[in-house]
């Protein structure tokens, strides 16, 4: 990687080389196009390399709106029609890179995120793409041609791609520039919240699992109409794990948070049945079997009452169904940017370009991945997009 300082000209330059970025610039490389990749930090693909724990969850073999939230659901399904899950895949097996599938069908590298990383600046190396990292974009001024000022000097082009990400996750690079420069350009912009994020518990909420840090189990955690079955973890500020980062995203501040800990199962029967065939055994030591102990002496201490299930009325079993599989809470925030996986909000999909993802007023100037307003959800959905969307400029930029 070079960092020529100076001024020069370039068909397409990328702000970012993150996962959308990489993507844009080798496609548009490969075109035969000149391509300067404007990196702030000292290294591409920082958030590639933390994600899915290391073994990046790159894709998801069920890829649909549906895993998106945008003011606009439809806005997703030209570019994700166009760069699929399987066109990933190819890029990944022609680079030889061992993958494997978990749950839901998400699809993770077996060795480490530094194998996608590798292809992608591959990719960029093979379609004599340019990169500088050390090399933030500080100013933009919309041409054509477009100026973009770094501290070590300016660049021109004839196409812009922001390819900046969202707000979360400072430490990797992303502190929202690409919005601030839309509102700049006059683009509206959907207000930024974290997203796939822990959500904090306050007072007498979190007084009373505290001692449950550290505990995952499975549970239905539903947002309004959003519901996710995975795994809850209790955290010493209060809820996270898969099925809560997924609920994060939908959830806005003063709504409550409904979670079944028994989900899929009809806890009615199951108690009516064990008060007839087990009267004797304590209904601590039933829930125990499924909540683990010390849930269940939590659930027992705080919500409903420990006693023999012969001698549970109809009342009391309704209160043990309402206090484990509609345990409602009302969270106090979100543990923030810092801890968020992604951005919800940003670049309103009506300022730009479904096909091109070029902003309808300044046609050279295409806005890609986490700047955008489309967020996805846990499971590959957001690289996904991220390539998907800069494989849709990098094809179109300049045609
Ligand atoms: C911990 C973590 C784990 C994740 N795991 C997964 C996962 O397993 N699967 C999944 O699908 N998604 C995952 N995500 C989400 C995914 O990483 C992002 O959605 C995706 O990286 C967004 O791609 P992007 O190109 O839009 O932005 P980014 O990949 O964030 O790249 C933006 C780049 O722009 C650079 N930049 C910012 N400002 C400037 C500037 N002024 N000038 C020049 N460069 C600039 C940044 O330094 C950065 O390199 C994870 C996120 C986090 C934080």
């Amino acid at each position: 990687m070079s960092h020529a300082p100076g001024n020069a000209h370039y068909d397409l330059v990328v702000l970012g080389a993150g996962a959308s970025g990489l993507m844009c610039a080798a496609v548009a490389g490969a075109r035969g196009l000149r391509v300067l990749v404007l990196e702030k930090t000292r290294q591409a693909g920082r958030k590639i390399l933390l994600s899915g724990g290391g073994r990046c969850n790159f894709t998801n073999r069920d890829v649909g709106p549906e895993h998106y939230l945008c003011r606009n659901p439809h806005f997703v399904k030209s570019a994700l029609s166009r760069y699929t899950p399987w066109d990933f895949l190819a890029l990944v097996e022609r680079h030889g890179i061992p993958y494997h599938e978990r749950e839901h069908g998400r699809l993770f590298c077996d060795r480490s995120a530094r194998d996608i990383v590798r292809m992608l600046l591959a990719e960029c190396a093979d379609a004599g793409v340019e990169i500088r990292t050390r090399a933030p974009a500080v100013e933009v001024h919309a041409g054509p041609p477009h100026q973009v000022v770094t501290p070590a000097g300016m660049v021109t082009c004839d196409a812009l791609a922001v390819a900046t990400g969202g707000c979360s996750f400072p430490t990797t690079g992303t502190t929202g520039f690409g919005l601030d420069l839309a509102r700049q350009l006059g683009l509206p912009v959907q207000p930024p919240r974290p997203g796939l994020v822990p959500l904090t518990l306050e007072g007498r909420a979190l007084e009373r699992i505290r001692d449950l840090s550290g505990i995952a189990l499975k549970a239905t955690v539903r947002v309004g109409d959003h519901a996710f079955t995975e795994n809850l973890l209790f955290t010493h500020r209060g809820l996270s794990g898969p099925a809560v980062l997924q609920a994060s995203s939908y959830w806005r501040p003063g709504e409550p948070v409904a979670i079944d800990l028994f989900p899929g199962m009809d806890l009615e029967a199951l108690l009516d049945a064990q008060r007839r065939t087990h009267p004797r055994r304590m209904l601590q030591t039933l829930l125990a079997r499924h909540l683990t102990r010390r849930v269940a002496r939590c659930w027992c201490s705080h919500w409903v009452e420990d006693q023999p299930l012969g001698q549970m009325g109809q009342a009391a079993v309704r209160q043990v169904v309402s206090a484990c599989q509609s345990w409602t809470v009302w969270p106090a925030g979100t543990e923030g940017y810092g801890a968020a996986e992604v951005t919800v909000g940003g670049v309103d999909t009506d300022a730009v370009s479904s096909k091109t993802l070029a902003c309808h007023d300044h046609p050279g100037i295409h806005f890609i991945g986490e700047t955008l307003d489309v967020t996805g959800q846990l499971g590959g959905y957001n690289f996904q997009w991220a390539w998907a969307s800069g494989h849709a400029a990098g094809s179109l930029v300049g045609a």
